[in-house]
């Protein structure tokens, strides 16, 4: 691929995956190119440049990525939010809806302190009940949220509506 100023350039979409119907954005070929991962990084981290941000927040699993690499970038710590199960620690956990049944996230109970200011950072955001779900946990252990990052947003799905509706600073690079 030519290289491109534009991060959706890098994103390719796989059409009936994980089943028949849905256009799935796959952003491993993002994260694959140099060039485009930089330019994402960077461009999550524009919107927050002299705002104060304690940890970094990701949700499993595309989050992680780039959770971590945002987090070394502002030298600061870095949180997983993980699927019911996966931490070894004491954790608190929030239920959430999907398309068909439900979901749990889990956070170490002791991995943010009351007043921590958190960057929470997910690849997409769909109908926004993970990130909700996200953003409860950070809650219950009493950070505040700065802003919610994500490399696409599907505006169709309403999850920004959902987050901004909560008083959250939604910050996507595309649609
Ligand atoms: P939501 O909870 O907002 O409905 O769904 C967002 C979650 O589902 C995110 O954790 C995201 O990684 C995953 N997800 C849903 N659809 C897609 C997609 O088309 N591409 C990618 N990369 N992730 C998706």
């Amino acid at each position: 691929m030519p290289p491109s100023n534009s991060v959706k350039d890098y994103i390719r979409t796989i059409v009936d995956f994980p089943h028949e119907g849905i256009m799935f954005r796959d952003v491993t070929t993002l994260f694959a190119d140099p060039r485009g991962f930089r330019m994402a990084i960077d461009q999550l981290l524009h919107p927050y440049a002299g705002q104060q941000i304690d940890k970094v927040v990701g949700l499993e699993a595309r989050g992680f990525i780039l959770g971590g690499a945002i987090a070394h970038q502002l030298s600061k710590g870095f949180v997983p939010v993980r699927k019911k199960g996966k931490l070894p620690a004491a954790t608190i956990a929030e239920e959430y809806q999907l398309e068909y049944g439900e979901a749990v996230i889990e956070i170490h109970d002791d991995a943010l302190s009351p007043g921590e200011k958190v960057l929470l950072v997910d690849d997409l955001l769909a109908t926004g009940g993970t990130a909700e779900a996200g953003i409860r946990l950070c809650e219950r252990l009493g950070a505040q949220i700065v802003g919610c990052a994500f490399i696409v947003d599907l505006p169709d799905l309403g999850g920004r509506r959902r987050l901004e509706a909560l008083g959250i600073e939604v910050h996507a690079l595309c649609d």
